[in-house]
């Protein structure tokens, strides 16, 4: 069952204030807050387990190694990968992509050749992307999207030639909150031969994610949005991709054997982990994992939802919002400018009250050109916000209005 108020207990950090108000935390986009369980579990794991993993015959390294195994088992399941082979732990979807840039880059991308994103893309995946095609000689094209924030699939379609050779889309929208429809956008892909990457980063926090009924090629998405720690990522990839995609980094871990000569490389996933992994943040990615399955993906999609609708019907009833992105698909943020107020000075005022939003251009600058503005305001829920918070939200707004 969906308890809230028991669900808030689970995070400390919601007990405390700021400036003197009860803090409410809307910027759950950008990174979430962590409940005690995963805190627990990474001290306990620095207390009573810490050794190097994967190489030790000792009893602390087969158990930090069984911990992180058994982390990238429960990653497996949480997005209904076939084997967790499949899992590569990483730093995060930044890291992630990047690793898809070259690798991917490296195998299949050759000069001419062309990678499809779309417009309202996180940097994070435009840049590698364009990096990769400056390194190859490659063309970037960009999906084009309605006033409303939504891929126009028609202008989708019509970017394919004999020559497209990956699709990298975010799942979620990080600015307009828009859940695009990947499925289908895979299955067009596939049409034609071509594999897709889906960016993450703002859906497994927030939905259900099944990649093999996606049938996603490629999944990323960072442990610090989904309730576990910062410095852990998952990239998960077919392993008929994986195979024949050459390593990333290259160092301890990745080989099988190594001479002056010739080296030999670690078979999947360990091929893609070069070097000491985090083997304390995996675990605690998988306690983060448990802890939203034990409430269910499912409830936390409805609760935000809820939220979400709520705080835009609101929004609407107050003189001069305008909100970037509108899609009926949104999903846990919603971006909106107040008449001619500097999101800054939004953002600013909501803090004094305790509020924690976020202003800015969220790592979109191609998306702000395409609405002509330099930036939104951006509430974005997490499982524990609650309607009450909104309601103190509104009353804030409605004061920042006031002054303006
Ligand atoms: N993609 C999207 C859609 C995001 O929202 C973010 C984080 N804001 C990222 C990628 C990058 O994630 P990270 O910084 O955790 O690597």
């Amino acid at each position: 069952m969906f308890d809230i108020e028991k669900i808030r207990k689970d995070f400390p950090i919601l007990k405390r204030d700021v400036y003197g108000k009860p803090l409410i935390y809307f910027d759950n986009a950008a990174t979430t807050q962590k409940p005690k369980a995963v805190v627990d579990a990474i001290a306990e794991e620095y207390y009573s387990v810490n050794a190097n993993v994967h190489r030790g015959v000792h009893f602390l390294s087969q158990r930090a190694t069984e911990l992180h195994e058994e982390a990238r088992e429960t990653v497996r399941r949480f997005i209904g990968a076939e084997s967790s082979e499949e899992i590569i732990f990483t730093r995060g979807t930044t890291e992630s992509i990047n690793l898809m840039a070259f690798s991917f880059g490296e195998a299949f991308i050759k000069e001419g050749d062309e990678i499809i994103i779309s417009a309202m893309e996180h940097h994070s995946n435009i840049v590698p992307w364009q990096m990769t095609a400056e390194r190859k000689g490659a063309k970037l094209k960009v999906i084009p999207i309605s006033d409303e924030g939504e891929i126009l699939l028609d202008e989708y379609e019509r970017l394919f030639t004999g020559r497209t050779r990956i699709v990298a889309v975010a799942h979620v929208s990080n600015v307009l909150g828009t859940a695009n429809p990947v499925k289908e956008m895979i299955r067009m892909a596939h049409e034609r031969g071509v594999p897709v990457l889906v960016d993450g980063a703002q859906s497994a926090p927030h939905m259900p994610v099944d990649v093999r009924t996606l049938d996603a090629d490629f999944y990323a998405f960072s442990g610090h949005k989904v309730y576990g720690p910062t410095g852990i990522g998952v990239l998960y990839g077919k392993k008929e991709w994986l195979d024949r995609m050459p390593p990333y980094q290259g160092g301890g871990e990745m080989i099988k054997n190594v001479s002056f000569l010739k080296t030999t490389y670690n078979v999947l996933p360990y091929k893609f982990e070069a070097g000491t992994p985090d083997f304390v943040g995996s675990h605690a990615l998988a306690v983060a994992l448990d802890y939203v399955n034990a409430i269910g993906m499912d409830n936390i999609n409805r609760h935000e939802h809820e939220l979400t609708t709520y705080a835009v019907d609101a929004l609407s009833s107050l003189k001069d919002v305008r909100f970037i992105g509108n899609s009926a698909s949104r999903c846990g943020v919603v971006s909106f400018l107040l008449g001619n107020v500097h999101p800054f000075d939004v953002g600013t005022l909501l803090d004094r009250l305790g509020i924690a939003v976020r202003t800015g251009h969220h790592c979109a600058e191609p998306l702000m050109h395409h609405y002509g503005i330099s930036g939104t305001v951006r509430v974005s829920f997490g499982l524990y916000n609650t309607k009450s918070e909104v309601d103190a939200f509104i009353a804030g707004m409605e004061r920042i209005a006031k002054m303006f």
